[in-house]
């Protein structure tokens, strides 16, 4: 018997849990909590599982809270679907308790507009004598790119010299101005200095600077992207150490841009408190409350994603090309699982990547980054999960 344990009942918690429970064969008992339990329970209604899922409220900033859920519980996975706020928090808690980790982002503290693994991996020797899995950056990017890259090194390549990340979002929810995800940590990531790494050091620019258009497969057709700095670099140029350059790419309106600006320019991004008639408010938090719900763009959010690898190298002495990728549906999305395709995209891997842990079939022994597994399981299954993947060698370049 497995129990496994997802937290965070925002967009992706949605996907994560509704996926995992069309599949009982590999689940035998599914719990979930989050902050709001209430958002536990409608989720849960709208699932095809066919025995109770307990539903319970959880502060996840709280190690002791977590430790009495998981000891009440005893799950063998716990799924960390909450922000990346938590991530500590809830990987000491496994510790405590005893179970397997996963999560979808690295851990960012809420007063430090900076992410990195350091964290997490400062605690691979406590997960390996514990005799505990934590498995890092399981949704799209990271997670499916990171399996992506994996793959392209198991199967294409001898060689990998450069990887392009590309992750486009050309869809619609009719808002001037929303985010497909936490908006929080989503302006956090964006409003934050560009980075990319080349020949062995890491390259910073001001945020949004590099700009390119890519002419996107799927009838998308030519968008605008911008680079950003984004976590799954750091563990890829430390597990490939043969890759010269990386960089990621992702791709904005000029709505969402002019928006951000002006937010931006107004002090609305900030994160450092401000007293306002008494009381002390983070604008960047005050603003999450204005914005529409990223959950609730599903019903009226129109066209695709297209997320993948772009990536040159060399196999039996000759140079080659290689694009990865796949093209999710916003439409799609939401009649099978009532979300948009962002958290799909997120939801659906993280599901798969706890139903590959809970089967053994990845396992090891303390804290990993999905690339660090084979990627044929996941890349056998994935498409029948709901995200297929296409291929080409001969792929447009990013100029
Ligand atoms: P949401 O903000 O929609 O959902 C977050 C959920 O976590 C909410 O239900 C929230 O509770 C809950 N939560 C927040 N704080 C706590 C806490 N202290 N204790 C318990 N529960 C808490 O975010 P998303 O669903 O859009 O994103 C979820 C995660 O997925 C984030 O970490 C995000 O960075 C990551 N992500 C990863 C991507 C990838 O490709 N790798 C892409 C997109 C997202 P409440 O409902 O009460 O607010």
């Amino acid at each position: 018997m497995n129990r496994t344990l997802f937290i965070g009942a925002g967009g992706v918690g949605r996907v994560a849990l509704l996926k995992a429970a069309q599949h009982p064969e590999i689940f035998d008992d599914i719990v979930f909590a989050s902050r709001t339990v209430s958002k536990c329970e409608k989720i849960v209604a709208d699932a095809a599982f066919p025995r109770d899922i307990p539903t319970e409220q959880v502060d996840a900033d709280s190690v002791e809270e977590l430790v009495a859920l998981f000891k009440r519980y005893q799950p063998n996975l716990v799924v960390n679907l909450a922000l990346p706020y938590q991530d500590l928090t809830i990987m000491e808690a496994c510790l405590a308790a005893g179970a397997h980790y996963i999560d979808t982002a690295n851990y960012e503290s809420p007063e430090l507009a900076h992410f990195c693994y350091g964290p997490q991996w400062a605690m691979h020797d406590r997960f390996r004598s514990a005799g505990l899995m934590a498995l890092l950056g399981c949704g799209f990017d990271p997670g499916v790119t990171s399996v992506y890259t994996a793959y392209a090194k198991k199967h294409i390549f001898d060689r990998m010299d450069t990887v392009d990340i590309i992750d486009c979002n050309a869809g619609d929810h009719g808002y001037p101005f929303a985010t497909n995800f936490n908006p929080e940590i989503n302006i956090r990531e964006v409003s934050a200095k560009g980075r990319y790494y080349e020949n062995g050091r890491w390259i910073e620019t001001d945020p949004l600077e590099l700009k390119r258009v890519y002419d996107f497969p799927a009838g998308i057709g030519p968008k605008d992207m911008y680079l950003l700095y984004h976590e799954e670099m750091e563990s890829l140029v430390k597990n490939y150490p043969e890759i010269r350059r990386i960089r990621f790419w992702m791709t904005f309106g000029q709505s969402y841009l002019t928006h951000l600006q002006v937010l931006k320019n107004v002090g609305m991004t900030g994160i450092e408190p401000v007293e306002f008639e008494g009381h002390q408010i983070v604008p960047l938090q005050f603003l999450k409350k204005l914005l529409p719900d990223p959950a609730s763009l599903g019903p009226r959010t129109v066209g695709k994603t297209c997320i993948g690898c772009l990536i040159s190298g060399e196999k039996d002495g000759q140079p080659r090309q290689y694009y990865v990728y796949n093209v999710c549906d916003h439409q799609e999305a939401f009649k099978e699982l009532g979300a948009q395709a962002v958290s799909y995209t997120t939801g659906v891997p993280a599901a798969l990547s706890a139903a590959l842990v809970t089967g053994g079939i990845w396992r090891a022994e303390g804290v990993f980054n999905i690339e660090q597994f084979d990627p044929d399981p996941f890349m056998e299954k994935i498409g029948a999960w709901g995200l297929p993947w296409e291929e080409t060698f001969s792929p447009n370049p990013v100029e």
